[in-house]
């Protein structure tokens, strides 16, 4: 039997999510309420941050939100940065605002997360959301497993009964992915595994796999030989390689090898055009949802 092999683009399904927030910003406005406004605070010139929060703050035009990005210098010191965060707290103008990770390592990051107002804490970082996705109750889910809940969803993956391995632990990714797909709710209801770096047998248990979440953060490791036929393949990693034929003397690629991969299963997302848009739509939902 020959599969037919889906991409899951997450370029496309972000463009359609996009329509609607630009029609519901309109509605927004017909009736007298205010542009949803989203700030982001970058600390440093690290290119790849740079990268995603340019991309966050044209989404934001794109759709009709306001945005306002916050630069401050690597050397900022932890009360700097608390005070800014104070200070978006109490801006009424604000809805929602993100703080760049990661942070440079003189700051904890975790004291600037919980210094975040719960309500305007559209990454879904702050304690208080993650303990409120846990028990299912309203919040912000954190942008990257939204985005993916949203591209399985929109491009009707069933979840419900299936096996799935989501591979990383990290708190703004893999953990409540494995989280928010084992909840009873659609897209969830899944079994699922949570792997991570001293898991000892892991291709045993990606071969059992219908759904395979990699976050792992290594460029190409999952290889063939770890899927099962007609599994489908979400791609989290995000990894720069030298590419001299490109202006930028970069390109792409994820954790997955996507060109051995994508010939034996059902549906994979790719790097880039997978998941990066879709979190950059989630961040946009949840900014939504926060100008109330
Ligand atoms: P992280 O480094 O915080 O976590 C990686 C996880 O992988 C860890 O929990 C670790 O236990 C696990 N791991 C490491 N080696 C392993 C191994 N050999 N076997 C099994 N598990 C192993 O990374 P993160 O922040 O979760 O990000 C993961 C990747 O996703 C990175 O490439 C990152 O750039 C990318 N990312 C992309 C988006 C997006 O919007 N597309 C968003 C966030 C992160």
């Amino acid at each position: 039997m020959i599969l037919q092999m889906r991409i899951l683009s997450g370029k496309e399904t972000a463009e359609s999510i996009k329509k609607e927030l630009e029609a519901e910003v309109l509605a927004r406005i017909a009736a007298g309420k205010s542009r949803p406004h989203l700030a982001a605070i970058l600390l440093g010139d690290d290119g790849a941050s740079q990268t995603y929060v340019n991309a966050k703050v044209k989404a934001c035009e794109h759709v009709g939100f306001l945005s306002t990005l916050v630069r401050m210098d690597s050397d900022t010191c932890e009360e700097e940065l608390l005070e800014k965060v104070n200070e978006l707290n109490n801006n009424p103008a604000i809805h929602g605002f993100i703080v760049q990770l990661p942070l440079p390592d003189h700051i904890n990051e975790q004291h600037i997360i919980e210094a975040i107002s719960p309500e305007k804490d559209v990454d879904g970082f702050h304690p208080i959301n993650v303990g409120r996705m846990v028990l299912g109750l309203p919040c912000f889910l954190p942008a990257t497993p939204y985005g993916i809940l949203e591209l399985l969803q929109r491009n009707q993956i069933a979840t419900e009964g299936k096996h799935c391995v989501v591979i990383g632990r990290s708190h703004i990714v893999g953990s409540p992915m494995s989280i928010l797909l084992a909840r009873n709710s659609s897209p969830g209801n899944c079994t699922v595994t949570l792997a991570h770096s001293r898991t000892k047998n892991l291709k045993e248990l990606t071969l059992q796999a219908d759904i395979i979440i990699a976050a792992v953060g290594r460029p190409r490791f999952i290889t063939a030989d770890m899927v099962k036929e007609g599994a489908i393949i979400i791609d989290v990693g995000i990894h720069r390689i030298a590419d001299a034929s490109r202006k930028s003397g970069y390109r792409l690629i994820g954790d997955v090898d996507f060109d051995q991969v994508s010939a034996k299963v059902g549906a994979i997302s790719p790097v880039p055009g997978g998941v990066g848009p879709m979190t950059i739509v989630a961040l946009l939902k949840n900014t939504l949802q926060a100008a109330g």
